[in-house]
């Protein structure tokens, strides 16, 4: 994929930017990601493609083929870069198990379907060679928090942690599983958006991992560019989007400045913030 690496070039995002899907098997590229962790660096993950497209119109809920890659590739593109520019060190899409980064997803029970303690599966697939586990999908960051702390203790590591960006909880553990507030109707697929994330949530949840030491941190499905942009700052990063990164100060109606646009401006303040 010339045009990827042009892309990666470009933004100057990674040594380790992938040619292919996900992470390459060539020497290059592994061997980038493992002397990273190695050295105690950490990996930054943008995921959810799939979610992603559908909320832009590119994909079905139910039977989640991609197509988008062939109808609109353009598309799956312009996603790559705002992934890459909001700081993801990988570009992945449309993946299937790769052989050094293996990730479980733990649903409901804190065990596979055959019974194995997911602590324990991750540390088999550690032993039997993986160059990192973790966890990925289906929890909320609070809730596989505790979890992936389990699976640090029983791993020598590195570690992976990528939540879904929603507020999952100890009775609705999974995004398959939550509410709506509201209703009380359940929201999976395409109602997820009244337990989506704030952005607070993500930053909050990439200072406790850091904290935790977990060194390969992203989201999964419902992530966006702006979510990855907080996990990526937290690391430590500086990605190009930071940019735009949000800054009230500069607001003429919340910021420092709204005292030079007179009454008329202070009053507006008030009548928008309900003082
Ligand atoms: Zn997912």
């Amino acid at each position: 994929m010339p045009k990827m690496k042009a892309l990666a070039r470009l933004f100057g995002v990674s040594r380790h930017f992938p040619t292919s899907r996900c992470f390459s098997t060539s020497q290059t590229v592994k061997q980038g990601l493992l002397k990273r962790l190695k050295d105690g660096g950490s990996v930054v993950v943008a995921e959810g493609y799939l979610w992603e497209l559908e909320r832009r119109g590119f994909l079905q809920f139910g039977n989640f083929l991609p197509e988008v890659v062939l109808e609109k590739p353009e598309a799956v593109e312009m996603l790559h870069e705002e992934f890459a520019l909001a700081g993801s060190d990988v570009i992945e899409a449309f993946t299937v198990s790769v052989p050094a980064v293996i990730t479980l997803a733990a649903h409901f029970p804190d065990r596979t379907t055959d019974e194995v303690p997911i602590p324990e599966a991750c540390k088999r697939l550690e032993d039997q060679g993986a160059a990192v586990v973790g966890l990925n999908c289906s929890r909320g960051p609070d809730i596989m928090m505790p979890l992936i702390r389990e699976v640090k203790n029983a791993c020598k590591g590195p570690i992976a942690a990528l939540p879904v960006p929603y507020r999952t909880t100890g009775k609705q553990k999974t995004f398959f599983s939550v509410k709506d507030p509201k209703s009380g109707k359940l929201v999976y697929p395409d109602n997820l958006d009244c337990v989506r994330c704030s952005r607070t949530d993500i930053r909050l949840f990439a200072e406790d991992a850091k904290e935790a030491g977990i060194q390969y941190i992203g989201l999964c499905c419902g992530n966006s560019a702006s979510l990855t942009r907080e996990v990526a700052e937290v690391y430590g990063k500086n990605p190009p989007a930071s940019k735009y990164s949000t800054s009230t100060e500069q607001s003429f109606i919340f910021g420092d400045s709204a005292q030079d646009y007179g009454e008329e401006m202070r009053k507006l303040a008030k009548f928008m913030k309900g003082e």
